[in-house]
């Protein structure tokens, strides 16, 4: 099958990276160096454009997203900091340090890019290429690791190409990434700090507040509906709020025209329509397909699962 781009490899001038901003405010997503690992970067307020994230990545599961913003004036915008996550932004930002807060309601931010968490995480970023690129597209960027579905972090605008040659628009060249190493994420939810995943920042408070680090598997950062949820279902009984797809309309449709892509992107959205909604129980269409399609099943079996 033809692979859907001529990627463009440009350069950190000025006129890369005015050409990286202007894919990026016209949805594309875009691969960026950052002093961690290369990131790419989509976004963040535009839905469809992080669900190209995934569909780019072949990622086989949908996980909150990394925010990526210019400051901690602009972080607040988007959430809630205390007295410990601000403490943490004035030590570490910019820096590779995430901090995962509460979302602002009217953060503005796409809900598949926290995976529908009414948290959010948030780290203000220290290379001058992705600074640079923040400002121009004037918007929060999400931006997880710039590498196809189980490959490493890529370091090198190579590395980037060896996985993502012709399914991404461009990857803008910034030479070799100073970390290699992805950010330490500190979730500051109330109640104290939590490290979430070790990496270039030590955080030395969090270990001192007795915390245990929390396996991934325990961790609770991802959303899951409060009402059950029937899956590959065609017609709904009575008491079912159905999220259509395709050929089954529904109460309403992730995508009318079958595309995965755009159910990835109202996926999350749809969830909390369905949850709010007067029926006490949840149905959804069949999503046949690969890629994309398969990660939308897998997010739906672990939101059907009994808990
Ligand atoms: P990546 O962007 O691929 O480096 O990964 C982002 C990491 O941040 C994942 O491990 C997520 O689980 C974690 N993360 C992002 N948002 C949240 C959140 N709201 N709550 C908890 N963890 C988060
Ligand atoms: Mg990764």
């Amino acid at each position: 099958m033809a692979l859907p781009y001529d990627t463009k490899r440009l350069d950190d001038s000025d006129e890369g990276i005015a050409e990286a901003a202007r894919l990026i405010l016209a949805g594309e997503p875009v691969a960026v160096p950052t002093e961690t690992v290369y990131g790419l970067a989509a976004d963040a307020t535009n839905a469809d454009a992080v669900a190209a994230i995934y569909a780019a990545k072949g990622r086989p599961s949908f996980n909150p997203l990394i925010v990526h913003v210019p400051d901690l004036e602009a972080a607040r915008r988007l959430g809630k900091f205390d007295q410990d996550a601000l403490a943490l932004a004035a030590d570490h930002w910019p820096g590779p340090l995430t901090i995962v807060v509460p979302r602002r309601v009217d953060a503005g931010i796409a809900s598949i890019v926290t995976a529908g968490l009414d948290s959010i995480a948030i780290r203000v970023p220290a290379h001058p290429t992705m600074r640079a690129i923040l400002a121009k597209v004037g918007r929060p960027l999400a931006a997880p690791s710039a590498n196809a579905s189980g490959r490493i972090s890529p370091v090198r605008a190579d590395h980037v190409l060896a996985s993502l040659d012709g399914r991404i628009a461009a990857v803008v060249d910034g030479g070799k990434t100073e970390r290699g190493l992805e950010s330490t994420i500190v979730a500051a939810t109330g109640g104290g700090l939590r490290l979430l995943r070790r990496g270039p920042v030590s955080i030395d408070a969090t270990e001192e507040t007795g915390d245990k680090i929390e396996a991934p598997g325990q961790m609770s950062s991802h959303y899951a509906p409060g009402k059950p949820l029937r899956l590959d279902v065609l017609t709904a009984e009575p008491d079912e709020f159905l999220i259509g797809f395709g050929p089954v309309a529904g109460d309403q449709s992730l995508s009318a025209s079958g595309d995965p892509v755009e159910a990835a992107a109202h996926l999350f959205d749809l969830l909390h329509v369905a949850d709010r909604s007067h029926q006490p129980r949840i149905a959804i269409a069949p999503i046949p397909g690969d890629g994309i399609a398969a990660a939308i099943r897998d997010r739906l079996k672990r939101a059907a699962a009994p808990r």
